[in-house]
């Protein structure tokens, strides 16, 4: 058979633990996808991604089909090959970055035209041209071309939206080549409204899709209508498939998600703050910009195994940011996302225990240390 098997070994509360298993190696679910946007997780190379832990990226369709194009990754062997990462990649389908990124984008219903933000240049997206540029990057997980709708939106505005995405979801699923190992994830998208997430829900499941993606958050909704959002929207979506909420978030975010059953996520938040000298730590958030570091012998985060953890200070740390040496933000994305892995690994293993409330707890103790000080 095609598509994926998700083995889900324990569950506490709403809360999952589990392996996705599919053609380029397993996956242990809850996961964190380190994004590697433009062919390359900023900062780090392939194999300190993979030293902490991280088991599956993330690419950006996007990025790619501008730059170096769709059909010369092909040529070259594929977006495994030229990454040096032979694990499972998801790709985008581009949508989120045509509405953020491109000048002069023009929507209709089957697709989008738009301008490259490089060098101006007209470009395409339909749900079929998406599907196909994953195909080409041979993309683990494709996901369904869609529009991420507006946040504020009115019901009318989030209404219509949604129904569009809805239809370029099912034509994306009608191009999909199914092969063993690969998959195809819907998303569900309806803003804030409880019903239309329902609707939109149910749209998907009519379709069939090999995981079910929740879209159109994180873009300044705030954390609490995010959780309302994940409340009314995941009793909807089938408990066997992997569940995967888009572009979150903070460490603080994705133990509320994991507590409310997400299985995946993306977010650029641990490399994006390496690069600007913000550390996230099992003991809160720290700017090693601040004067405070200067003469502060100790390792940045204990109990973190990562180089710039077990080789250097946070005095180190500090010199080179104010220095603006290339190798902080190497070293500091690298942290960020070793701290990204651990938190899942933590996460899994509490919830395996059926102890997940009471760590959960206990983690968000700690981060209070270093944001209140
Ligand atoms: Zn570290």
């Amino acid at each position: 058979m095609t598509g994926f098997v998700h083995r889900i070994t324990a569950v506490d509360g709403a809360a999952r633990v589990g392996v996705l298993h599919t053609a380029h190696g397993e996956v242990p679910t809850p996961a964190f996808m380190p994004v590697g946007t433009a062919g390359t997780v900023k900062a780090m190379t392939a194999e300190a991604v993979r030293s902490t832990g991280a088991a599956i990226v993330l690419g950006n369709t996007y990025h790619l089909m501008l730059r170096p194009g769709a059909e010369r990754v092909e040529k070259l062997g594929g977006l495994h090959r030229l990454m040096d990462w032979p694990g499972p990649i998801l790709t985008d389908s581009g949508g989120f970055q045509v509405m953020s990124l491109a000048k002069l984008r023009k929507i209709d219903r089957d697709g989008v035209t738009f301008q490259s933000h490089l060098d101006g240049s007209t470009h395409r997206l339909t749900p079929a041209r998406s599907i196909e540029i994953q195909h080409r990057l041979d993309a683990t997980i494709s996901m369904v071309l869609d529009e991420c709708t507006a946040f504020p939106a009115t019901l009318e505005q989030a209404l219509a939206s949604m129904q569009l995405s809805m239809r370029w979801a099912q034509q994306s699923r009608e191009v999909f080549q199914h092969r063993d190992g690969y998959g195809v994830f819907g998303i569900v998208q309806g803003s804030i409204y409880p019903d239309l997430r329902a609707q939109s829900a149910r749209a998907l499941l009519d379709v069939g899709f090999d995981g079910y993606a929740i879209g159109g958050l994180a873009i300044g909704e705030g954390q609490a209508t995010t959780f309302a959002v994940l409340d009314a929207t995941m009793p909807h979506l089938p408990t066997a498939v992997p569940r995967y909420l888009m572009g979150v978030g903070t460490p603080d975010d994705i133990v509320g998600a994991v507590q409310r059953g997400i299985d995946m996520f993306d977010c650029v938040i641990p490399t994006r703050a390496g690069r600007t000298a913000r550390a996230y730590t099992s003991r809160g958030v720290l700017n090693l910009r601040n004067a405070r570091f200067a003469d502060d012998a100790g390792a940045l985060d204990e109990a973190c195994g990562c180089p710039a953890c077990s080789r250097h200070c946070r005095a180190y740390l500090h010199h080179l940011f104010r220095c603006g040496e290339m190798l902080g933000p190497m070293l500091l994305s690298w942290h960020n996302v070793a701290y990204y892995q651990d938190l899942m690994r933590g996460l899994r293993d509490a919830i395996a225990g059926r102890r997940l409330a009471a760590h959960a707890c206990a983690v968000r103790a700690l981060w209070a240390q270093e944001d209140a000080g």
